[in-house]
């Protein structure tokens, strides 16, 4: 059996005929037909037959797209952000970017996503500590799994903080029939190689309106001023995609539906293979309204024995011996040396999920062989 890996790139077969489109007219630059195609695509994608009117702007990274987004919402110097600490570190870096202090906040353990209750305890302790609002909130659809959006929106609301959502995990994922990525002002996708749909390295930023959009691209494209030569009154940033990533895009949008089902029947295997078993348990959905794209499967070992300063880490090594790539899940961002002095509200949530999970293989080779596979070698090192 072939090595079996977290999630890799699968292609549609599309792809190859919209760079094909894109050399034939030599259009292999940053911007062109092919970018505006896609944006369309994953605007008609995201709004849901019309429902939402949002706009998306295609960039060369989900890591530019939260910068970016943080830029519309005036974060710099001095100011503080709101940010989920179960999380990949690109959720954090672009606030400090921007000179300004991430805030870490930990976990429920419902959807391992920013804990409602604890957001609105550090949103009234910075004030109270620093006589200001947070300027931002960033909670994280992690995994795919849709934060508890209802509690979160009506505490930023209630505050009257924006909202930037990092669902670069979460492509396809809704919540209440929602595309996570359009509850807030601004919504992060990736197009990372790994992730559910890839252009192989890119992003988009999801605008509440037009004139948003407009101002993402200006930024995004060296904010370079409407005159006949070349004059900038702001810093700007090389950001866009390029028409070779937007074709890969347009073919991956052929088949996101069939993506998405299979990571959700990954999902229910794992499941089903991993019901007896009482000291792991798989992260599953845990209220009715949630769709998450379940982009990685993750499990938890509640026996006290497998965490990650016991038996975690020889497991992944013998899973790997065996052909299986693991991971941990995420480190938290207040526990990374490179925060130490951020503030951060925690409950112990992410500690212990840091401890004692595991991410499974979820792409798109991953078959009744490989499930009954992975899931026999994981029972048999119990
Ligand atoms: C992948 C990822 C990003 C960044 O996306 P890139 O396209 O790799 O820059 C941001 N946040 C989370 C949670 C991610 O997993």
């Amino acid at each position: 059996m072939d090595r079996i890996y977290l999630c890799l790139a699968h292609m549609s077969g599309n792809e190859m005929q919209y760079i094909q489109e894109a050399f034939d007219t030599n259009w292999v630059v940053p911007l062109g037909p092919n970018v505006d195609a896609f944006e369309k695509d994953l605007e008609n994608y995201v709004n849901g037959k019309g429902v939402l009117n949002k706009r998306v702007v295609a960039l060369s990274a989900g890591t530019a797209a939260i910068h970016l987004g943080l830029i519309m919402l005036g974060v710099g110097k001095g100011d503080e952000v709101i940010c989920q600490s179960f999380t990949f570190a690109a959720s954090a870096n672009p606030i400090t970017y921007q000179g300004a202090t991430p805030v870490f906040v930990d976990s429920e353990p419902d959807t391992y996503n920013m804990d409602p209750q604890l957001l609105e305890e550090a949103i009234k302790d910075r004030i109270q500590k620093t006589g200001k609002k947070p300027k931002a909130i960033i909670p994280v659809c992690l995994y795919g799994m849709p934060p508890k959006m209802d509690e979160i929106m009506e505490i930023a609301n209630r505050y009257e903080i924006p909202v930037l959502e990092d669902a670069a995990e979460g492509f396809g994922s809704k919540y209440k029939g929602q595309i996570c990525g359009t509850f807030g002002e601004f919504g992060v996708m990736s197009f990372n190689g790994n992730k559910l749909i890839t252009t192989s390295g890119g992003g988009a930023l999801i605008c509440s309106n037009e004139e948003a959009k407009k101002r993402v691209m200006f930024y995004a494209t060296q904010a370079r001023e409407p005159y006949p030569y070349y004059q900038h009154e702001q810093i700007g940033y090389n950001y866009r995609m390029s028409n070779i990533c937007a074709g890969i895009g347009r073919g991956q949008m052929t088949i996101v539906d069939e993506h998405i089902g299979h990571h959700r029947w990954v999902h229910e295997q794992y499941v089903a293979k991993l019901a007896g078993i009482k000291s792991v348990v798989v992260h599953s959905v845990p209220e009715d309204d949630m769709e998450p794209n379940y982009w990685l499967s993750t499990i938890r070992f509640e026996n006290g024995k497998h965490t990650i300063d016991g038996d975690l880490l020889p497991l992944i090594g013998k899973l790997s011996d065996a052909g299986i790539e693991t991971r941990p899940l995420w480190k938290p961002m207040h526990l990374q040396p490179v925060y130490k002095d951020a503030p951060a509200y925690v409950n112990g949530v992410s500690e212990h999920l840091f401890s004692c999970g595991l991410c499974l293989p979820s792409g798109p080779f991953v078959g009744t062989r490989e499930i009954n596979y992975i899931t026999n070698n994981i029972i048999e090192n119990l």
